[in-house]
């Protein structure tokens, strides 16, 4: 019940203003995110590095309704890539975009404007020396975000693109995707979805993801497997021996604040472990799936608010 909840109001301007506006909501918030600016950004990316971790840094925003505001998107990452590669962590961090950011749902010519804005991004990562991820937003945008990986793909081949085991078609978009060379962030899935294009149960859900590793890890691609879930990432170290994979021929990822210390246990072992490490001042939506993915983050939200 309350995971609709929560991701309904995640995308209500009211309910927005409320959260943003009451001052004890930000240490909670900080436990997600790096903070509001690019040293913020830059701070946190060399903690992680100096943990054994690697990093994908995401500046937030979304939904910009704005081409000014796209520009503006572009601009900081345009930005965070000559400051990752001036600092040399290059090899380490990369960053993580969502298309509607950078002007996907813009009414005219969105989708050209979204592939543009990204093209300089891809752009900026290549002299920079490091790589892009499309994150994947709800559902209705799944096919424009594909074809935009297929075009940027054909000059930076090295594009990540993330698929959601909720959704019934990622099983076969797996299968499209698992070409040599192709970088796949499998993650659960984090919108509120309709039972005719998404899994509901959490079984069901469960059991898409390791269908969909099957088919990554015994392809020639680069698996990235997105989850904090014990069981998955245990089956996924399985699903890559059995596909005779070694540790750097995949790698795992977590967000920033979930599980910090098994990040650095798995890094540890041998393994390339990512980081998803959002800044900017645009928290709202990412903190409201972050509170719908967990009940208790939404009790620990509340009791400090009511300052307990
Ligand atoms: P769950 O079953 O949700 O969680 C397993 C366990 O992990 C929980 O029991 C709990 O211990 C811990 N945990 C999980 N979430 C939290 C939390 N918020 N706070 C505290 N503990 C938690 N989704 C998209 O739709 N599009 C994307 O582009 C996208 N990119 C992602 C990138 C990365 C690197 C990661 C890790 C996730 C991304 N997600 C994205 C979110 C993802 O879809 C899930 O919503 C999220 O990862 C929770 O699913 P889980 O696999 O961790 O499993």
């Amino acid at each position: 019940m309350l995971r609709p909840a929560l991701l309904a109001v995640s995308r209500s301007a009211r309910t927005r203003a409320l959260v943003e506006a009451t001052p004890l909501t930000r240490p909670v918030v900080d436990r997600f995110v790096a903070g509001a600016a690019l040293d913020d950004a830059i701070r946190a990316t060399r903690e992680l590095v100096a943990g054994g971790c690697h990093v994908t840094v995401d500046h937030l925003g979304e939904d910009v309704a704005d081409a000014r505001d796209a520009d503006a998107t572009v601009d900081a990452y345009l930005r965070l890539l000559a400051t990752v590669r001036d600092a040399g962590l290059a090899d380490r961090a990369e960053v993580s975009v969502k298309l509607s950011a950078v002007g996907q749902f813009l009414p005219r010519d969105g989708e050209k404007i979204a592939l543009d804005n990204a093209r300089r991004i891809c752009e900026a990562a290549a002299a920079a020396g490091t790589t892009v991820t499309l994150d994947m937003e709800d559902h209705t945008t799944t096919d424009a975000t594909l074809g935009i990986l297929r075009d940027l793909r054909v000059d930076f081949p090295w594009v990540g693109a993330v698929l959601q085991a909720y959704l019934r078609r990622t099983e076969g978009d797996c299968r499209d995707l698992a070409t040599a060379g192709s970088r796949v962030r499998l993650c659960k899935g984090a919108y509120r979805e309709p039972a005719s294009v998404a899994f509901q149960r959490r079984h069901e859900v469960d059991a898409s993801y390791v269908r969909c590793l099957k088919v990554l890890m015994r392809g020639p691609g680069y698996p990235m497997v997105a989850s904090h879930d014990p069981r998955l990432v245990a089956i996924a170290e399985h699903l890559a021996g059995d596909a005779g994979r070694e540790p750097g021929s995949y790698e795992f990822q977590m967000l920033h604040g979930v599980r910090p210390r098994e990040q650095r246990r798995i890094a540890a072992r041998g393994h390339t472990m990512r980081v998803y490490l959002p800044y900017g001042d645009a928290w709202y939506g990412y903190f409201m799936r972050r509170l719908a993915e967990r009940p208790a983050n939404v009790v620990f939200f509340l009791r400090s608010l009511a300052g307990t």
